[in-house]
């Protein structure tokens, strides 16, 4: 199973995206995020139904730069919200948290975060509840904002403004793996504690993109990848 990570499109597509797809058989795109700068809404639809053209299942968040209403308008897209969620595809399991922790821009999709820290402690508590932990399972935990003090969360001039709360969950939890996005600049492959790969892919229109193949559910690769390649 191929599943390719994308975020921040920010209302621009990337025809090497489509291209990147059909050449490599991916099964399921993952967008982390940012999918409108600001909006409009209507670009949701359009970039998806572009996307769905090429024959992959996709699974969405709403990152800090989306407009209220955003959850609707990826769920009337046909693809599915997984802003608070939990979905099992093939052997991975998916959990999902969107927006970000606070900012200097007062953008739309901030949420204090010890908020977050509750909100996505909870969402990887269920975990122990529904699946049976003698299954192994790939854990993916996809977010917008990056966990602070990572390489996926540090700016250009060299400050982590992550989210602490994601960071404190994934220690807790250990997801084997943390796809986020929001800062653009930091494409890039790190590890929390010795379990949990964290991968942020940069910008759509940068050509970033992560992807992770699993072979079973305690055998898979996370690798960035450049989709102009
Ligand atoms: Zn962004
Ligand atoms: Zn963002």
């Amino acid at each position: 199973m191929k599943i390719l990570s994308i975020s921040d499109v920010h209302g621009e597509e990337n025809e090497n995206l489509y291209k990147y797809i059909n050449e490599n058989d991916i099964d399921l795109v993952l967008v982390s995020g940012d999918i409108t700068d600001y909006g409009p809404l209507e670009f949701v639809k359009e970039f998806f139904d572009k996307l769905a053209e090429c024959e992959v299942d996709i699974i969405a968040i709403p990152g800090n730069c989306d407009p209220s209403g955003i959850c609707n308008a990826i769920n009337e897209s046909g693809v599915f919200c997984l802003h608070k969620n939990i979905i099992a595809y093939g052997d991975a399991i998916l959990f999902g948290y969107g927006g970000s922790n606070e900012t200097p821009f007062n953008t739309p999709g901030e949420i204090q975060d010890n908020k977050i820290y509750g909100d996505v402690y909870e969402l990887l508590a269920e975990y122990d509840y529904i699946y049976n932990d003698q299954v192994p399972k790939v854990r993916i935990l996809l977010t917008h904002a990056p966990p602070y003090n990572t390489k996926a969360d540090l700016t250009e001039s060299g400050d982590h403004v992550g989210s602490q709360g994601i960071q404190k969950s994934i220690h807790e939890f250990q997801p084997e793996i943390n796809l986020c996005g929001h800062i653009h600049e930091a494409k890039s492959i790190d590890k929390i504690g010795d379990n949990t790969i964290v991968a942020n892919p940069g910008m759509l229109k940068d050509n970033g993109a992560v992807l992770i193949t699993i072979n079973d559910g305690s055998d898979f690769n996370v690798e960035l990848v450049d989709l102009s390649e």
